[in-house]
Parts: C-alpha cells; sequence; structure tokens
C-alpha cells in the first residue's frame, strides 16, 4: 500500500514524498484506512513513539480539514511542550503544500499572550498541553464548538500525569458529534475507562 492508495490529497502525498518516506507504517496504514473509510469512527491506537503514530492521526487529520473554514477544526492534546512543538512541527511539515492551513501550538511555561495571538489569527489546527490549553479556555481565547477531531496523544502518559480531571474539562467544550482518536503506548485500566466514557464504540488498532 502506497500513500497515494490511501486515499489522502494530493498534498499530503507530496509533502510526505519530499520528506522521503516511501511507505505508509503499519500503523499508518491501518489508522488512516479507518479514519478515510465510508463509516468514520472514533478510534483507539496502540502504538509507542518510533512507530510514525504523529505521521498516523496527523495526515488524515489534515486530510479532514476545511481551509475555507477559519474555525478551529482539530484538536491535539498530549502531556508536554516538547511533544506539542514537536506534533505541531511535524503537522507543519505534512501541510506545507497545502494553502492557508494554519495551526497554532498552546503550552505553558512561556508567554500566554503570543499564543492567544497567534489562536486569534485563526488555527485550523490546535495542538495543545492540557493545562494552558484550560486557561486559554477559560480567557475564552480559544473556542472548541466546531472541532470535528479530537486526538489524546500518549494518553497513558497523560493520565499518569495527572491530567485527567483537566482531559474530562477540554472534552466538555467540544461537541457530542467530534470523533475521538486516542493514542497510547499501553491500554492501561484508565485508558480503558476514559475509552468506554467519551468514546463510541472505538476501532481499536495496534502494532
Ligand atoms: P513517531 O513514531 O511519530 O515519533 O515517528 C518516528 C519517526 O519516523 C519520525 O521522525 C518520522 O518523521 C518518521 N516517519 C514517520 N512515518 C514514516 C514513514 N512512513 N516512512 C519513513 N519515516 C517515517
Amino acid at each position: 500500500m502506497s500513500f497515494r492508495n490511501l486515499g489522502l490529497h494530493d498534498e499530503i502525498v507530496q509533502a510526505v514524498e519530499s520528506m522521503g518516506y516511501e511507505n505508509p507504517t503499519p500503523i499508518q496504514e491501518q489508522a488512516i484506512t479507518q479514519i478515510l473509510s465510508d463509516e468514520p469512527q472514533d478510534l483507539i491506537g496502540l502504538a509507542q513513539t518510533g512507530t510514525g503514530k504523529t505521521a498516523a492521526f496527523g495526515l488524515p487529520l489534515l486530510h479532514l480539514i476545511d481551509t475555507s473554514n477559519p474555525k478551529t477544526q482539530g484538536l491535539v492534546v498530549c502531556p508536554t511542550r516538547e511533544l506539542a512543538s514537536q506534533i505541531s512541527n511535524e503537522l507543519t511539515q505534512y501541510a506545507q503544500f497545502m494553502k492557508n492551513l494554519k495551526i497554532a501550538v498552546v503550552y505553558g511555561g512561556t508567554s500566554i499572550d503570543q499564543q492567544i495571538r497567534a489562536v486569534k489569527r485563526g488555527a485550523h489546527i490546535i495542538v495543545a498541553t492540557p493545562g494552558r490549553l484550560i486557561d486559554m479556555i477559560n480567557r475564552k481565547a480559544v473556542k472548541l464548538e466546531n472541532v470535528e477531531v479530537v486526538v489524546l496523544d500518549e494518553a497513558d502518559e497523560m493520565f499518569n500525569m495527572g491530567f485527567q480531571e483537566d482531559i474530562d474539562n477540554i472534552l466538555s467544550y467540544t461537541p457530542e458529534t467530534k470523533n475521538t482518536w486516542l493514542f497510547s503506548a499501553t491500554m492501561s485500566k484508565e485508558v480503558e475507562k476514559v475509552a468506554h466514557k467519551y468514546m463510541d464504540t472505538p476501532v481499536e488498532i495496534a502494532v
């Protein structure tokens, strides 16, 4: 299976080819096939770092964004600022041939004003750590009512770090109709609990 055969938009296929990716990794093939199927669904992806999991959710997320609509349609929540900045950089590379696609990154430990300005300029996708995102929601700097996809990346790590309540809170600002894609290295009790609470008969893929 090639990236082209998975049904991704041309601009996205061009980007991965220009980055030297020849074929999708197993988690990418499974996730993208499922997400681009006729029946998009909630998804649990069990995969370690290094398996290509960022592109597994990043490529189909970019594929689903309507760039003619300036509202935030995709939200990626992850445990650390290093990871947030890495995901945002990777998405930016995958979106290099998409016109007007805007990504904003939101994490703590640095000036909030700059991040508020970036979101105000319009962000189709926000990549965030939980605490700062809540702060921005409380300041009405982030609106999540048009979000269609929420990605919870390294969900097991987020629960280990005690972000459960923050994630509950964040998800309560997103529409019922969104799809949730949860990625985790392990299927812990906590992950299973959340999967049941927030997800609608999720499809599980594992590598
Ligand atoms: P990740 O598991 O998302 O941290 O990705 C691990 C590394 O693999 C990253 O540096 C990616 O740029 C790279 N990568 C992801 N997908 C592919 C692919 N299909 N072919 C080659 N390299 C890839």
